[in-house]
């Protein structure tokens, strides 16, 4: 059995992201899309946080409709995490249980907590990722707030903090890993934490948490967290603590117990990151302030914006190839205009003032963009168009906990988002979130080996990121986990990675 699905033709119409027909500055929005369709909570703050009301100006695609179950359940999340949030009599009392080791039979709440590592884009998508767990699992989430969190992030939640606060008992849970005596994994090898005993069992027998290892090595024993019998044992454990950098939520969608409740959430199973994002990740007013300001300066006035991701590392040589690789993907799927070779006196004839296309880099590194503005300056564009060329910044080298680096990546991430069409690079993370975001399918570079790049780039079956590190297997029949159901299935940029693509773009061929 193998399935297949198609990929859509490009769509870019006057009618749905056009600014010649709709400018920014006349873009109007009613109150229920300023709240994503009901995504989002009314009643909060604006003031506090601007990016909550006023994103929806700047997108210049509307993006999907919630689902009405979805934002019932948001709703009801929400009370979940007011009731049991940090201050509240039931978070005490939880904490107390935690301190004592034992573990309590039917809590009045329980709890997820998300540790926080790596790059930004990382962050974002395991967040995002524990968030949907608890959503399913009716957990109370509390993220860490290490990595300057709260700076970068608006509390999404109304009267309440997401934010683990200090003075958490397991003090060094930031540190956990596999050694870790409490870790899921390692509790199933040893014997420890059996499935299919714990139902009716005393919760004595039960640790009062458990630590949760999804980082990239993690054992066979830690994947079982994937399967139903193992979910069902995690279910009375009070605390869990979990450690993933990567999107887990295509191995949500594996999960059988959670088959009926993620239909009703996402009946859009392509649109599962753009919905959480959407409603998890609003910039503080300080990021805000850099997104907002660079969109009206650079992008507002263009027809067309084109955001291009070159994830490069900092100890990687500038590369011609990728270069080329970048020029011929967007002229070969008409992105962007080609350049003629003629001299200006050939520059095709343009009636009037016209709108520019901007091009929206993003790099560590300026080379990249500084020829493709060279390249559209000291050449015609063979429609006669103006192509603006703009990079925000090129921070040369990755940085973590320093303010203005990690201001300026979110800052990026996001005006990307609010792109037309967007190029990303395959694998990256930073790319990942950006589409989902924007609700955007890319188009992925693919990468250049031994210095040749055999296809420049295609376009992405779905706008959802891959999960990077996912069960290879079905947890019952050892089937390709990728062939268990038609809407999780392999990237396209990482072959032993999971994505979800919408049902309607997949059938099953026998
Ligand atoms: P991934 O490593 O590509 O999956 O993306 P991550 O966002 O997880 O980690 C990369 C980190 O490098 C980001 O968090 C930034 O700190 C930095 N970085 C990478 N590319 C860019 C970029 O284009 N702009 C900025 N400002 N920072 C970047």
């Amino acid at each position: 059995m193998h399935l297949e699905c198609h990929t859509e033709t490009i769509i870019y119409s006057a009618t749905s992201a056009d600014p010649e027909a709709v400018s920014f500055l006349q873009r109007k929005t009613a109150h229920d899309d300023r709240l994503l369709g009901g995504l989002l909570a009314d009643g909060f703050d604006q003031k506090s946080c601007h990016s909550r009301h006023q994103s929806a100006v700047y997108r210049r695609n509307a993006g999907r409709q919630p689902s009405h179950h979805l934002i019932s359940k948001l709703r009801s999340h929400e009370a979940l995490q007011r009731r049991c949030g940090p201050g509240t009599a039931a978070y005490t009392n939880a904490l107390e249980q935690l301190k004592s080791g034992r573990s309590v039979a039917s809590p009045e709440c329980r709890y997820l907590v998300s540790i926080s590592y790596r790059g930004l884009g990382n962050r974002i998508l395991a967040a995002a990722s524990a968030f949907l767990y608890a959503l399913l699992t009716d957990r109370v989430l509390l993220v860490d707030p290490s990595h300057m969190t709260d700076e970068l992030f608006c509390e999404p939640f109304p009267n309440t903090t997401w934010l683990l606060p200090p003075g958490f008992p397991l003090f060094n849970y930031q540190s956990f890993y596999l050694d870790t005596p409490e870790r899921f994994g390692r509790m199933r090898e040893d014997g420890v934490l059996r499935t299919g005993v714990t139902n009716g069992s005393a919760p004595a027998e039960l640790p009062a948490f458990a630590y949760i290892h999804l980082d990239y090595n993690q054992t066979d024993h830690d994947k079982l967290f994937f399967c139903d019998d193992d979910q069902r044992v995690l279910r009375d454990i009070q605390w869990l603590v979990m450690r993933t950098d990567s999107y887990i939520v295509p191995g949500l969608f594996l999960v059988k117990a959670f088959e009926e409740e993620l239909d009703g959430l996402f009946p859009e199973r392509d649109a599962v990151f753009h919905h959480l994002g959407r409603y998890l990740f609003h910039p503080t007013n300080q990021v805000w302030g850099l997104i907002a300001r660079y969109y009206r300066a650079h992008l507002a006035s263009a027809r067309r914006v084109v955001g291009i991701q070159v994830r490069v590392f900092p100890w990687e040589a500038e590369s011609p190839e990728i270069l080329e690789q970048i020029k011929t993907c967007t002229q070969n799927e008409r992105l962007l205009p080609a350049v003629l070779d003629e001299v200006e006196d050939d520059e095709p004839a343009v009636a009037g003032a016209q709108q520019p296309t901007a091009v929206l880099v993003t790099s560590l590194k300026a080379w990249y963009s500084d020829k493709m503005k060279e390249m559209y300056w000291e050449r015609a564009a063979a429609d006669g168009r103006v192509v603006v060329v703009e990079q925000p910044s090129h921070e040369e080298t990755q940085r973590y906990n320093v303010r203005s680096h990690e201001h300026k990546a979110w800052a990026e991430v996001y005006l990307l988002s609010v792109a037309d069409m967007l190029v990303t690079t395959g694998q990256s993370t930073f790319g990942y979130v950006a589409q989902g975001l924007g609700g955007l399918k890319p188009w992925v570079l693919h990468h250049v080996a031994n210095g040749t790049v055999g296809w420049p780039c295609s376009r992405d079956v779905s706008m959802e990121p891959c999960f990077h590190v996912p069960p290879q297997y079905d947890c019952k029949r050892r089937e390709d986990a990728g062939l268990v159901v038609p809407h999780v299935r392999h990237c396209g940029d990482l072959p032993a990675g999971l994505k979800l693509v919408d049902r309607r773009e997949c059938h099953t061929v026998l």
